[in-house]
């Protein structure tokens, strides 16, 4: 029997786990993977978007309060709980100190297409350095960790926790915390969600996942049938344009491509369907994996000249190259006339400007459907450069309601002893879109905070007893 039971082995279930230890708890943490893929996607990332309102250690200048809501209001078109949301903002201010004193660093932010010099902290390491930071911490304070341990089942009684199940194995604990991500990586449950399309097509099965294989969101399907309240469309993701050759599953940051807002992004119809500049890269990159979903064949083809190169984070695959737009677009098994004609109608749209990609510069296009409202500049010197991207799925947001003290609920009552925090709750604060860093922030902030309560709640369920019990 333990204290705290915490299912998962990602940031937002070690943030929790380590709380809850910090609180007094006995802690349990049961984690899908074998050891040498812990952490599920956590381990991929790079950063989290931070609040501050002067200059601090590893960020410049001030990204405040308002301004960080702001940007997150936008990005989710108003589906976003705001008392969540701004205090998940408020905590990414203060949570700094105490990630380094479980042993993540930080680095200096990088400059380039994320533009994210001023709000993101970057994990010296990345995730994986930090995961495993906090992997050793837990271990240094006794948590009590166990691999290749999906739990399957779990047991509930009232909207109260009493046990989680792997197999014929049960483990009890007076508290549990989910922290075991969406179900992105249940290719069966995406599948279902965004169902056939009006060609016949089934979008979901070209569908890439950028993280972890052990999302299978089976945890999520035991609270949906135990009665949880749950929020969200399931076809709601974190979904990037990531490039068509990466592999199935954990292929990571470096298959993204961030060529898009540097030239044109054309289906295989070899057609435009969205403004390429329509804001910076970081708040519209998450955009574009289910842009291109909507597209048939779910397959589209970023397109940039020789001008770009440089300019945006190098592509992890080689990238498709031609002296000609013809021989570009046979290249890329698309319709070389066709090709050119999108390319020339947005070569002769494109108007007079000061290019700067550090700003929404003035570079835009007139009279053409649809626009590009930024960074508009003629793609007309070769060598020309193409990407073959599919939507690459990052996390679902389709998950459990919960409350500021990251409690789930059941027939909208809290339970007084189950807590869900990271992918599980992220839809609470992004009904859709994503700004670059905010599901570190998410996973942190809920993750700390289902682990404190879920310490004080086993607490009292054990003063409880031991009063039954006098
Ligand atoms: C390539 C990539 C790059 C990213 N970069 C960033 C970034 O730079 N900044 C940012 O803010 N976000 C980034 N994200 C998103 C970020 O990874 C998530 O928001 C965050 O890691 C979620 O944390 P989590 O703990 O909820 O989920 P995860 O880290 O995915 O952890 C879930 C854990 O639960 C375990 N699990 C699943 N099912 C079960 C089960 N039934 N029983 C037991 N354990 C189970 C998994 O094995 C895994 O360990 C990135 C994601 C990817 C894929």
């Amino acid at each position: 029997m333990w204290d705290v039971i915490v299912v998962g082995g990602g940031n937002a279930a070690l943030c929790s786990a380590l709380m809850a230890r910090e609180a007094g708890a006995s802690v349990l943490m049961l984690e899908a993977s074998p050891k040498k893929w812990r952490g599920g996607n956590s381990q991929h990332t790079r950063n989290l978007r931070c609040m501050h309102d002067a200059p601090q250690d590893v960020l410049v200048d001030a990204y405040p309060e308002e301004e960080y809501w702001q940007d997150l209001l936008k990005v989710t078109g108003g589906q976003t709980n705001e008392a969540l949301a701004r205090m998940v903002i408020r905590e990414s201010s203060s949570c700094r100190d105490w990630m380094r004193k479980h042993g993540v660093h930080f680095q200096p932010p990088l400059s380039g297409t994320l533009h994210v010099a001023r709000t993101n902290a970057f994990f010296m390491g990345g995730g994986k350095a930090l995961v495993n930071a906090y992997y050793a911490s837990a271990e240094k304070l006794g948590i009590d960790i166990l691999y290749d341990s999906p739990v399957d089942d779990l047991e509930i009684k009232d909207g109260k926790f009493i046990a989680a199940k792997v197999g014929d194995k049960r483990y009890a604990g007076n508290a549990c915390v989910l922290g075991c991500g969406g179900f992105e990586s249940d290719r069966k449950w995406l599948r279902e969600a965004w169902g056939q399309n009006e060609l016949g097509e089934w979008p979901a099965d070209n569908f890439l996942i950028r993280g972890t294989r052990y999302n299978m969101g089976v945890v999520l399907k035991v609270m949906m049938r135990e009665g949880a309240d749950t929020m969200g469309d399931p076809t709601q993701a974190h979904c990037v344009a990531i490039d068509a050759r990466s592999p199935l599953y954990d292929g990571g940051i470096c298959t993204r491509i961030d060529a898009v807002s540097l030239g044109i992004v054309v289906n295989r119809e070899g057609k435009r369907f969205y403004d390429e500049g329509e804001d910076f890269w970081p708040k519209r990159y998450a955009l574009w994996g289910r842009l291109v979903a909507m597209q048939p064949g779910q397959i589209a083809y970023s397109i940039v000249d020789v001008k770009s190169i440089g300019r945006f984070m190098p592509a992890v695959f080689e990238n498709i190259k031609a002296d000609t737009l013809p021989e570009l677009a046979s290249k890329l098994g698309l319709d070389p006339e066709v090709l050119t004609q999108t390319v020339n109608e947005f070569n002769a749209a494109c108007q007079p400007g000061t290019f700067d990609h550090t700003i929404q510069d003035d570079c835009h296009t007139q009279g053409l459907t649809p626009e590009k409202t930024h960074w508009a500049l003629p793609i007309e010197k070769g060598p020309f450069f193409g990407y073959p991207v599919r939507p690459g799925v990052t996390f679902t947001y389709f998950g459990l309601t919960t409350d500021e003290k990251a409690s789930v609920f059941f027939g909208g009552k809290a339970s007084p002893n189950m807590f869900a925090a990271g992918e599980i709750n992220a839809g609470n604060v992004l009904g859709k879109g994503y700004t670059a860093g905010v599901g570190m922030s998410i996973g942190t902030a809920f993750g700390r905070i289902a682990g404190t309560q879920a310490a004080m709640a086993a607490q009292k369920i054990k003063e409880g007893s031991s009063h039954a019990i006098a």
